[in-house]
Protein backbone atom coordinates (compact mmCIF):
# COMPACT_ATOMS: atom_id res chain seq x y z
CA UNK A 1 0.00 0.00 0.00
CA UNK A 2 1.56 3.22 -1.29
CA UNK A 3 1.87 6.29 1.49
CA UNK A 4 0.10 9.44 1.45
CA UNK A 5 1.29 12.52 2.00
CA UNK A 6 -0.95 15.66 3.04
CA UNK A 7 0.35 18.94 2.37
CA UNK A 8 -1.22 21.85 3.84
CA UNK A 9 1.00 24.91 2.47
CA UNK A 10 1.33 26.02 -1.10
CA UNK A 11 4.17 24.02 -2.52
CA UNK A 12 5.04 25.09 -6.34
CA UNK A 13 4.51 22.31 -9.18
CA UNK A 14 8.55 21.16 -9.20
CA UNK A 15 8.02 19.87 -5.05
CA UNK A 16 4.31 18.77 -5.79
CA UNK A 17 5.79 16.60 -8.39
CA UNK A 18 8.58 15.16 -6.45
CA UNK A 19 6.08 14.01 -3.52
CA UNK A 20 3.94 13.04 -6.05
CA UNK A 21 6.23 10.74 -7.90
CA UNK A 22 6.69 8.27 -4.55
CA UNK A 23 3.53 8.88 -2.70
CA UNK A 24 0.46 9.69 -2.69
CA UNK A 25 -0.59 13.19 -2.54
CA UNK A 26 -3.63 15.12 -0.74
CA UNK A 27 -2.67 18.87 -1.36
CA UNK A 28 -4.44 21.80 0.15
CA UNK A 29 -2.46 24.72 -1.18
CA UNK A 30 -4.46 27.52 1.11
CA UNK A 31 -5.96 25.47 3.96
CA UNK A 32 -8.51 27.95 5.43
CA UNK A 33 -9.00 25.76 8.70
CA UNK A 34 -8.12 22.67 10.29
CA UNK A 35 -12.08 22.04 10.94
CA UNK A 36 -12.22 21.59 6.76
CA UNK A 37 -14.03 18.33 6.57
CA UNK A 38 -11.41 17.09 3.54
CA UNK A 39 -8.44 18.28 5.73
CA UNK A 40 -9.85 15.64 8.33
CA UNK A 41 -10.58 13.21 5.88
CA UNK A 42 -6.99 13.42 4.13
CA UNK A 43 -5.87 13.22 8.10
CA UNK A 44 -6.76 10.28 8.66
CA UNK A 45 -5.06 8.66 6.32
CA UNK A 46 -2.30 10.44 5.88
CA UNK A 47 1.56 8.84 7.11
CA UNK A 48 3.45 12.19 6.26
CA UNK A 49 2.20 16.02 6.62
CA UNK A 50 3.91 18.85 5.06
CA UNK A 51 2.71 22.41 5.88
CA UNK A 52 2.80 25.63 8.29
CA UNK A 53 0.39 27.66 10.47
CA UNK A 54 -1.77 25.22 11.99
CA UNK A 55 -1.87 24.45 15.16
CA UNK A 56 -1.01 20.80 15.52
CA UNK A 57 -3.09 19.49 18.67
CA UNK A 58 -3.23 16.27 20.26
CA UNK A 59 -7.10 16.45 18.99
CA UNK A 60 -5.86 16.37 15.55
CA UNK A 61 -3.02 13.65 16.03
CA UNK A 62 -5.87 11.53 17.78
CA UNK A 63 -7.54 12.03 14.38
CA UNK A 64 -4.61 11.12 12.43
CA UNK A 65 -3.95 7.44 13.60
CA UNK A 66 -1.47 6.47 10.39
CA UNK A 67 0.69 9.84 11.02
CA UNK A 68 4.55 8.66 10.86
CA UNK A 69 6.34 12.14 10.26
CA UNK A 70 5.73 15.58 9.62
CA UNK A 71 7.66 18.13 8.22
CA UNK A 72 7.01 21.46 8.96
CA UNK A 73 7.75 24.60 6.45
CA UNK A 74 9.38 26.96 9.55
CA UNK A 75 11.87 26.50 11.89
CA UNK A 76 9.90 27.77 15.06
CA UNK A 77 7.79 24.23 16.35
CA UNK A 78 5.52 26.05 18.65
CA UNK A 79 2.52 24.50 16.69
CA UNK A 80 3.31 20.88 17.93
CA UNK A 81 2.82 19.40 21.27
CA UNK A 82 7.15 18.47 20.40
CA UNK A 83 7.00 15.92 23.72
CA UNK A 84 3.51 14.32 22.62
CA UNK A 85 4.84 13.71 19.34
CA UNK A 86 7.54 12.21 20.70
CA UNK A 87 5.58 9.93 22.79
CA UNK A 88 4.04 8.72 20.09
CA UNK A 89 6.65 7.75 17.49
CA UNK A 90 6.11 10.52 15.12
CA UNK A 91 9.00 12.25 13.83
CA UNK A 92 8.99 16.13 13.49
CA UNK A 93 11.05 17.99 10.91
CA UNK A 94 11.67 21.62 10.80
CA UNK A 95 13.84 24.32 8.15
CA UNK A 96 16.57 25.51 9.99
CA UNK A 97 19.95 27.25 8.62
CA UNK A 98 17.78 27.82 4.97
CA UNK A 99 15.90 30.89 6.51
CA UNK A 100 18.41 32.30 8.83
CA UNK A 101 20.46 35.02 6.90
CA UNK A 102 16.66 36.32 5.44
CA UNK A 103 14.94 36.58 8.53
CA UNK A 104 18.37 38.65 9.85
CA UNK A 105 17.76 40.94 6.83
CA UNK A 106 14.54 41.36 8.19
CA UNK A 107 15.40 41.81 11.81
CA UNK A 108 17.90 45.08 10.58
CA UNK A 109 15.27 46.32 8.02
CA UNK A 110 13.04 46.89 11.23
CA UNK A 111 15.98 48.19 13.36
CA UNK A 112 16.74 50.50 10.62
CA UNK A 113 12.84 51.51 9.70
CA UNK A 114 12.09 52.21 13.50
CA UNK A 115 15.48 54.06 14.00
CA UNK A 116 15.07 56.34 11.16
CA UNK A 117 10.99 56.35 11.34
CA UNK A 118 11.07 55.32 7.11
CA UNK A 119 7.36 54.41 7.37
CA UNK A 120 6.25 57.21 9.36
CA UNK A 121 7.97 59.37 7.19
CA UNK A 122 7.83 57.52 3.70
CA UNK A 123 3.64 57.98 5.30
CA UNK A 124 4.07 61.72 5.55
CA UNK A 125 5.29 62.15 1.85
CA UNK A 126 2.50 60.23 0.23
CA UNK A 127 0.08 62.12 2.33
CA UNK A 128 1.54 65.28 0.60
CA UNK A 129 2.31 66.81 4.15
CA UNK A 130 6.12 67.78 2.63
CA UNK A 131 5.71 71.20 2.48
CA UNK A 132 8.92 72.17 3.76
CA UNK A 133 12.25 71.38 5.79
CA UNK A 134 11.41 68.81 8.57
CA UNK A 135 12.65 70.13 11.44
CA UNK A 136 13.84 68.10 14.80
CA UNK A 137 10.43 66.51 15.94
CA UNK A 138 10.87 64.06 12.66
CA UNK A 139 14.40 63.62 13.00
CA UNK A 140 15.49 59.68 13.97
CA UNK A 141 18.11 57.93 15.81
CA UNK A 142 21.66 56.50 14.64
CA UNK A 143 21.90 53.42 14.24
CA UNK A 144 25.45 52.74 13.67
CA UNK A 145 27.70 52.63 16.75
CA UNK A 146 25.06 51.91 19.41
CA UNK A 147 24.66 49.23 21.33
CA UNK A 148 22.66 46.58 20.03
CA UNK A 149 21.16 43.70 22.57
CA UNK A 150 20.69 40.00 21.62
CA UNK A 151 17.85 38.68 23.82
CA UNK A 152 18.12 34.88 21.84
CA UNK A 153 21.73 34.09 20.39
CA UNK A 154 21.27 30.77 18.17
CA UNK A 155 21.40 30.98 14.25
CA UNK A 156 18.95 34.17 13.34
CA UNK A 157 20.55 36.19 16.78
CA UNK A 158 23.93 35.75 15.39
CA UNK A 159 22.93 36.97 11.86
CA UNK A 160 21.81 40.35 13.18
CA UNK A 161 24.22 40.65 15.71
CA UNK A 162 26.98 40.36 12.69
CA UNK A 163 25.15 42.89 10.62
CA UNK A 164 25.02 45.47 13.38
CA UNK A 165 28.65 44.44 14.56
CA UNK A 166 30.38 44.44 11.18
CA UNK A 167 28.35 46.48 9.30
CA UNK A 168 27.02 49.18 11.43
CA UNK A 169 30.41 49.29 14.01
CA UNK A 170 27.90 48.36 16.88
CA UNK A 171 28.47 46.97 19.86
CA UNK A 172 26.77 43.34 20.67
CA UNK A 173 25.21 42.33 23.94
CA UNK A 174 23.43 38.95 24.37
CA UNK A 175 21.59 36.97 27.00
CA UNK A 176 21.16 33.36 25.77
CA UNK A 177 20.33 30.20 27.49
CA UNK A 178 24.54 29.21 26.66
CA UNK A 179 27.58 31.18 26.22
CA UNK A 180 28.55 31.56 22.26
CA UNK A 181 32.27 31.94 22.61
CA UNK A 182 33.39 31.31 19.01
CA UNK A 183 30.58 34.84 18.33
CA UNK A 184 31.76 36.22 21.08
CA UNK A 185 35.66 36.64 19.49
CA UNK A 186 34.24 37.06 16.03
CA UNK A 187 32.26 40.31 17.12
CA UNK A 188 33.21 41.68 20.32
CA UNK A 189 30.27 40.15 21.46
CA UNK A 190 29.62 40.57 25.23
CA UNK A 191 27.01 37.46 27.21
CA UNK A 192 25.44 39.77 30.46
CA UNK A 193 22.44 39.13 32.57
CA UNK A 194 19.27 39.66 31.06
CA UNK A 195 18.67 43.08 33.19
CA UNK A 196 22.08 44.42 32.33
CA UNK A 197 21.18 44.02 28.66
CA UNK A 198 17.76 45.57 29.14
CA UNK A 199 19.49 48.89 30.79
CA UNK A 200 22.71 49.08 28.56
CA UNK A 201 20.83 48.38 25.07
CA UNK A 202 20.05 51.00 22.80
CA UNK A 203 17.86 48.65 20.46
CA UNK A 204 17.14 45.10 22.39
CA UNK A 205 16.24 42.59 19.85
CA UNK A 206 14.29 39.23 20.52
CA UNK A 207 14.91 36.14 18.87
CA UNK A 208 13.99 33.11 21.02
CA UNK A 209 11.84 30.31 20.24
CA UNK A 210 8.41 30.37 21.80
CA UNK A 211 8.51 27.58 24.73
CA UNK A 212 7.55 28.16 28.31
CA UNK A 213 10.29 29.25 29.86
CA UNK A 214 9.85 32.00 26.66
CA UNK A 215 6.72 32.99 26.85
CA UNK A 216 5.79 36.29 27.84
CA UNK A 217 9.58 36.91 28.88
CA UNK A 218 9.46 40.63 28.42
CA UNK A 219 6.76 42.17 29.90
CA UNK A 220 6.19 45.25 32.15
CA UNK A 221 8.98 44.70 34.30
CA UNK A 222 11.44 44.64 31.34
CA UNK A 223 10.00 47.44 29.64
CA UNK A 224 10.79 49.35 33.11
CA UNK A 225 14.49 48.76 32.86
CA UNK A 226 15.10 49.50 29.17
CA UNK A 227 16.20 53.10 28.44
CA UNK A 228 13.58 56.07 27.34
CA UNK A 229 15.42 56.17 24.25
CA UNK A 230 15.40 52.23 23.55
CA UNK A 231 13.80 50.49 20.08
CA UNK A 232 12.37 47.15 20.88
CA UNK A 233 12.36 44.76 17.95
CA UNK A 234 10.55 41.16 18.12
CA UNK A 235 11.04 38.79 15.50
CA UNK A 236 10.81 35.69 17.38
CA UNK A 237 6.95 34.91 18.23
CA UNK A 238 4.33 37.18 19.68
CA UNK A 239 3.80 35.59 22.82
CA UNK A 240 7.61 36.01 23.73
CA UNK A 241 5.67 39.89 25.06
CA UNK A 242 3.20 40.70 27.00
CA UNK A 243 1.90 42.88 24.09
CA UNK A 244 -0.77 44.84 26.03
CA UNK A 245 2.46 45.57 28.83
CA UNK A 246 4.12 46.70 25.35
CA UNK A 247 1.54 49.05 23.92
CA UNK A 248 1.63 50.97 27.41
CA UNK A 249 5.41 51.04 27.09
CA UNK A 250 5.32 52.51 23.78
CA UNK A 251 2.48 55.08 24.56
CA UNK A 252 3.58 56.36 27.94
CA UNK A 253 6.97 56.59 26.14
CA UNK A 254 8.87 54.31 28.78
CA UNK A 255 10.57 53.37 25.34
CA UNK A 256 11.01 55.02 21.97
CA UNK A 257 9.84 52.55 19.45
CA UNK A 258 9.17 49.38 18.72
CA UNK A 259 9.73 47.30 15.03
CA UNK A 260 7.80 44.03 15.15
CA UNK A 261 7.10 41.42 12.75
CA UNK A 262 5.22 39.15 15.18
CA UNK A 263 2.10 39.39 17.31
CA UNK A 264 0.24 38.04 19.67
CA UNK A 265 -2.65 37.42 17.51
CA UNK A 266 -1.82 36.91 13.79
CA UNK A 267 -3.01 38.64 11.74
CA UNK A 268 -3.55 41.51 13.74
CA UNK A 269 -7.28 42.18 15.14
CA UNK A 270 -9.33 45.13 13.11
CA UNK A 271 -9.03 46.88 16.88
CA UNK A 272 -5.31 46.13 17.20
CA UNK A 273 -3.68 50.34 18.30
CA UNK A 274 -0.11 48.81 16.96
CA UNK A 275 -0.80 49.61 12.96
CA UNK A 276 -2.14 53.31 14.01
CA UNK A 277 0.78 53.82 16.09
CA UNK A 278 3.39 56.33 14.55
CA UNK A 279 6.39 54.83 16.81
CA UNK A 280 5.67 51.34 16.06
CA UNK A 281 6.57 49.60 12.60
CA UNK A 282 4.28 46.53 11.95
CA UNK A 283 5.34 43.63 9.88
CA UNK A 284 2.37 40.96 8.93
CA UNK A 285 5.13 38.24 9.95
CA UNK A 286 7.46 38.22 6.83
CA UNK A 287 10.60 37.42 8.64
CA UNK A 288 11.91 34.41 5.81
CA UNK A 289 9.31 35.55 2.96
CA UNK A 290 11.56 35.97 -0.16
CA UNK A 291 10.64 34.07 -3.12
CA UNK A 292 14.34 32.72 -2.99
CA UNK A 293 13.69 31.49 0.90
CA UNK A 294 10.29 29.96 1.00
CA UNK A 295 11.25 27.90 -1.94
CA UNK A 296 14.09 26.83 -0.12
CA UNK A 297 12.46 26.43 3.21
CA UNK A 298 9.74 24.50 1.07
CA UNK A 299 12.19 22.64 -0.68
CA UNK A 300 14.11 21.14 2.56
CA UNK A 301 10.50 20.23 3.70
CA UNK A 302 9.97 17.71 0.67
CA UNK A 303 13.53 16.30 1.49
CA UNK A 304 12.83 15.97 4.64
CA UNK A 305 9.69 14.23 4.23
CA UNK A 306 10.85 11.67 2.12
CA UNK A 307 13.59 10.38 3.34
CA UNK A 308 11.69 10.22 7.05
CA UNK A 309 8.95 8.22 5.33
CA UNK A 310 11.68 5.82 3.42
CA UNK A 311 13.23 5.42 6.85
CA UNK A 312 16.33 7.33 6.29
CA UNK A 313 17.32 10.13 8.88
CA UNK A 314 16.08 13.19 7.65
CA UNK A 315 18.20 16.59 7.17
CA UNK A 316 16.65 18.35 9.96
CA UNK A 317 15.03 16.51 12.75
CA UNK A 318 13.54 18.20 15.75
CA UNK A 319 13.22 14.98 17.77
CA UNK A 320 15.61 12.28 15.98
CA UNK A 321 15.12 10.29 19.21
CA UNK A 322 11.94 8.68 17.97
CA UNK A 323 14.23 7.07 15.17
CA UNK A 324 17.06 6.20 17.28
CA UNK A 325 14.26 4.61 19.92
CA UNK A 326 12.53 2.44 17.18
CA UNK A 327 16.02 1.16 15.76
CA UNK A 328 16.81 -0.22 19.50
P1 LIG B 1 18.11 28.80 17.31
O1 LIG B 1 19.33 28.76 16.47
O2 LIG B 1 17.65 27.57 18.00
O3 LIG B 1 18.30 29.99 18.37
C1 LIG B 1 17.48 30.19 19.47
C2 LIG B 1 18.36 30.70 20.60
O4 LIG B 1 17.53 31.04 21.70
C3 LIG B 1 19.36 29.64 21.07
O5 LIG B 1 20.63 30.19 21.04
C4 LIG B 1 18.88 29.31 22.48
O6 LIG B 1 19.96 29.05 23.38
C5 LIG B 1 18.20 30.60 22.88
N1 LIG B 1 17.24 30.40 23.96
C6 LIG B 1 16.31 29.43 24.08
N2 LIG B 1 15.61 29.60 25.22
C7 LIG B 1 16.12 30.70 25.82
C8 LIG B 1 15.83 31.38 27.02
N3 LIG B 1 14.85 30.95 27.83
N4 LIG B 1 16.55 32.48 27.32
C9 LIG B 1 17.53 32.90 26.52
N5 LIG B 1 17.85 32.30 25.36
C10 LIG B 1 17.16 31.21 25.02
O7 LIG B 1 16.86 29.29 16.44
P2 LIG B 1 16.82 30.35 15.25
O8 LIG B 1 16.96 29.64 13.95
O9 LIG B 1 17.72 31.49 15.55
O10 LIG B 1 15.28 30.81 15.38
C11 LIG B 1 14.81 31.37 16.59
C12 LIG B 1 13.31 31.60 16.56
O11 LIG B 1 13.02 32.68 15.68
C13 LIG B 1 12.45 30.46 16.02
O12 LIG B 1 12.19 29.49 17.02
C14 LIG B 1 11.20 31.17 15.56
O13 LIG B 1 10.25 31.21 16.60
C15 LIG B 1 11.68 32.58 15.26
N6 LIG B 1 11.63 32.88 13.81
C16 LIG B 1 10.78 33.86 13.38
C17 LIG B 1 10.72 34.15 12.03
C18 LIG B 1 9.80 35.22 11.51
O14 LIG B 1 9.29 35.08 10.41
N7 LIG B 1 9.61 36.32 12.23
C19 LIG B 1 11.50 33.45 11.10
C20 LIG B 1 12.35 32.46 11.59
C21 LIG B 1 12.40 32.17 12.94
P3 LIG B 1 20.98 27.81 23.18
O15 LIG B 1 21.85 28.17 22.03
O16 LIG B 1 21.72 27.74 24.46
O17 LIG B 1 20.10 26.63 22.92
Amino acid sequence: MSKRILAYRRLDEQQLEQLRSRYHVDYFGKLSSADDPAFREALAEAHGLIGAGVNITPVLLDAAPKLEAIASISVGVDNYPVDELTRRGILLCNTPDVLTETTADTGFSLIMASARRVVELADFVKRGDWKASIGPEQFGSDVHGKTLGMVGFGRIGQAIARRGALGFGMQVLYSNASPKPEIERELGARRCEFDELLRESDFVCAIVPLTDETRRLIGAREFERMKESAIFINLSRGQVVDEPAMIDALKRGQIRAAGLDVFEKEPLPADSPLPQMANVVALPHIGSATHETRTAMAQRAVDNILLALDGKAPISPVNPEVRNETAT
